[in-house]
This record gives structure tokens, C-alpha cells and sequence, in this order.
């Protein structure tokens, strides 16, 4: 099986609690305004990838809390992230998944490959971003709209202690010279972090 992505990290500390793989799923139709990574929206972008080898690079990392889906739009892949997930939590390991839809739209769906990826979803971060409520004062989210549901009892215990963790920016340098940034922070935190490099 194979699945649509823009960008996959197979270590990462800025896309949810600890070390994480992160996959960027390709294509989103909701069109945020203001959205950050509108190059993900195109349902025929990025490229693809076999399951099994996410799968096994995922679980041939060391020390990794879990895994995180991003987008793009997560849901529109479900099908395939559920495949993914299912063996992440069966190997001990978390999954945290993005989705700009509302939790309560997704369970109406009725969908089967829907409800398998909620089913092995530990957090999911719902909600679509919206510009005039941009707030990232809070970890991993863009607006004040989006919400942590805790799906399982694996991060019920950050429901009080999300001030804990802060937001971070990675900026690594590849040998090939290429520049890869994820991450989240305010425009005077990259001006900082810019002219100190
Ligand atoms: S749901 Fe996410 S990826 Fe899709 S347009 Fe909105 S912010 Fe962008």
C-alpha cells in the first residue's frame, strides 16, 4: 500500500511530547487562510511511499515516544495512517495526529477507515487553523480554536500541564546542503534564532 506525503522525519522533538518520527501527509481541501503549508494541499503533490517501509523505519528508531501526522490533511488518508498507527501502538510506541476537521464531523462520517485511525489515535489536535484566532501560546497549535482530545489514557496527563511544553523551531542542515525547518515560532523568536546562527 502506499501513501501520499509531502515530508517524512524520522526523528524529530517539535511535533509533540519527546523524540517523534513525523509524517506530512499530502493534500488538504479545507484551504485555511493563512495557512502554513499551503504547498501541501494539492491532492496529486509530494510523492509516495510504501507503508511498510515508513512502518519499518519508524520501528527501527531508537528511543522514539511515537509517532505524529501532520498535513495536509491526515483524515484524507486514513485508510493508510490507520495502517501505520495500528503497528506504532502495537509496538509500545504513541500516535498523535493533526486533522483540520472537528472530532465530532469525523465520527459522523461513519467511516471504517476513519474510525480505525481515532481508534489508534492516542491525542488528536482537531480543528481547523484559523487566521483571525492565531495564537501559539499553546504547544503544537496554531489558533485557540484547535483542541487536544485525549483519545486514549496515554497524554491524559498533559491536560493540566500543556505549559509544560513549549514550542519549539528545528532548522537541520543536510550534507547535500538542503535546509529542512518544522516547528513552530513567533516571527521575533526566528529573527533571534537567525541572527544567531
Ligand atoms: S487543515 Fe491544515 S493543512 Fe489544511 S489548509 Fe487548514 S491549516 Fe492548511
Amino acid at each position: 500500500m502506499k501513501i501520499r506525503i509531502f515530508r517524512f522525519l524520522q526523528e524529530t522533538y517539535a511535533e509533540g511530547p519527546g523524540k517523534r518520527a513525523c509524517i506530512w501527509v499530502q493534500g488538504c481541501l479545507m484551504k485555511c487562510s493563512g495557512c502554513a503549508s499551503s504547498h501541501s494541499w494539492d491532492l496529486n503533490g509530494g510523492y509516495e511511499v510504501d507503508v511498510d517501509e515508513l512502518i519499518n523505519k519508524i520501528l527501527n528508531t531508537e528511543g522514539l515516544e511515537g509517532v505524529t501526522f501532520l498535513g495536509g490533511e491526515p483524515f484524507l488518508q486514513s485508510n493508510e495512517l490507520s495502517s501505520i498507527a495500528k503497528k506504532v501502538q502495537e509496538s509500545g510506541l504513541s500516535v498523535i495526529t493533526f486533522t483540520g476537521y472537528r472530532y465530532e464531523d469525523l465520527v459522523l462520517k461513519n467511516n471504517e477507515h476513519i474510525n480505525k485511525l481515532l481508534k489508534y489515535t492516542d491525542l488528536l489536535i482537531d480543528g481547523p487553523y484559523k487566521k483571525e484566532l492565531h495564537d501559539i501560546s499553546r504547544p503544537w497549535v496554531g489558533s485557540s480554536n484547535q483542541r487536544y482530545m485525549y483519545l486514549s489514557d496515554k497524554y491524559k496527563h498533559l491536560e493540566n500541564n500543556l505549559d509544560k511544553y513549549k514550542n519549539r523551531l528545528e532548522i537541520k542542515i543536510k550534507s547535500d546542503g538542503q535546509i529542512i525547518i518544522n516547528g513552530m515560532a513567533n516571527f521575533e523568536d526566528l529573527i533571534d534564532i537567525i541572527h544567531n546562527m
